[in-house]
């Protein structure tokens, strides 16, 4: 197989791994959506899409961002001041970042008094991330959980993910990578060597559309879904399928039908594919970075869509049997007041089985 293109952001493979640096953006505990078990997962930063849904905008550009936390300001103006580079007004409408000016230096964010401003994205080494995410590892042991390294997108990050991976199975941890596919197979191919398990995101199988909501076609996102099932076919290694639901964007008969039946025409070797419902949780996020979000207005969906739309998923060809629906949907007391979008709560021990 042969790519027509590489993705634009594609961090070379090097021969000399030694001291590399991770850009990442955060480490997330207790997580239970990432994988089987407990997990602590590994955000990276920088992705090759633009998904308008993005639930993780922060996470989107490789370059390190400041951050306002508007609860925490007391509009003493001290960053303004501190700044070199005009990279910031305070308006009647909250902390402007300007971002063709501000190089994400951080002196701002050290200078402020009340921890209002934050640089998201830290370049971080193997060893250190490691010593760090180990810290967990009695849950990883208890719930049969582990690391799934997520993003962003870990595959463009190769030489780094590479040596986390190998690293936590020196150890003998449980290690997931969470990808939109968009990356080379050569980097796949390397990764996948010390991953246990992959998340691997189908969004919209019209490749016109898929352009239109991400910025990019899904040629190459298929074309490694193929490579990736061919590979853990051969292997004690598993692939999950997932696809976001997102209302007006992937949440259309044609498009979940039209994934069963390439999943089903192509024997993708997946043990599971999980339609993840739209959360709306992340308003925050773009405001803290001055962005507007596409879907700001947008509500949980109502469970007769996710019926539905499961329903279609099981007649399309895929086994029934490894297809289910995950995240918050609108309860239904709220469903029918409609008074609240808030999510259903998470029972944390009927999710990981540490009660059973
Ligand atoms: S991060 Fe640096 S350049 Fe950006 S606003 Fe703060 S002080 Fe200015
Ligand atoms: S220094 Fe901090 S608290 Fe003061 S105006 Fe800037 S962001 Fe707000």
């Amino acid at each position: 197989m042969t790519f027509e293109f590489e993705p634009k952001h594609l961090i070379k493979l090097s021969k000399n791994n030694i001291n590399i640096k991770g850009k990442i953006l955060e480490i997330q505990r207790m997580s239970t959506e990432d994988g089987p078990g407990i997990r602590t997962s590994v955000f990276m930063k920088g992705c090759g899409l633009s998904c308008t849904w993005c639930h993780n905008p922060e996470s989107i550009s490789f370059k390190p961002e400041l951050q306002w936390l508007k609860p925490n300001c007391i509009s003493c103006k001290i960053c303004i001041n501190t700044c070199s580079y005009n990279g910031l007004s305070l308006t009647e409408n909250g902390m402007q970042i300007n971002r063709d000016n501000c190089i994400a230096c951080g002196e701002c964010a050290e200078e402020c008094p009340s921890a209002a401003l934050e640089i998201l994205g830290q370049d971080t080494g193997v060893d250190e991330l490691v010593e760090e995410v180990l810290k967990d590892r009695s849950y990883f042991e208890k719930s049969n959980g582990g690391v799934t390294v997520s993003g962003g997108e870990p595959a463009l990050q190769t030489d780094f993910t590479f040596e986390l991976l190998k690293k936590l199975k020196g150890k003998g941890i449980h290690t997931a990578i969470d990808t939109c596919g968009f990356s080379s197979k050569e980097s796949y191919k390397k990764i996948l060597q010390y991953t246990d398990l992959v998340l691997f995101d189908i969004k919209l199988i019209d490749p016109g559309k898929h352009t239109e909501f991400t910025g990019k076609s899904n040629k190459l996102i298929l074309e490694n879904l193929l490579y990736v099932s061919e590979y853990v076919k051969n292997s004690n290694k598993k692939l999950w399928v997932r696809t976001p639901i997102i209302p007006d964007a992937t949440a259309t008969d044609e498009n979940i039908t039209g994934i069963g039946k390439f999943i089903a025409a192509n024997s993708i070797q997946a043990t599971k594919w999980e339609l993840c419902a739209f959360n709306n949780l992340c308003n925050d996020k773009y405001e803290r970075l001055g962005k507007i979000w596409d879907f700001e207005n947008y509500k949980l969906l109502e469970p007769s869509v996710m019926e539905h739309l499961l329903a279609l998923a099981k007649k399309s060809g895929v086994n029934p049997e490894i297809i289910e629906s995950t995240g918050s949907l609108k309860a239904e007391k709220q469903y029918k007041t409609d008074k609240s979008n808030e999510p259903a709560p998470v029972d944390y021990c009927k999710i990981t089985g540490l009660l059973d």
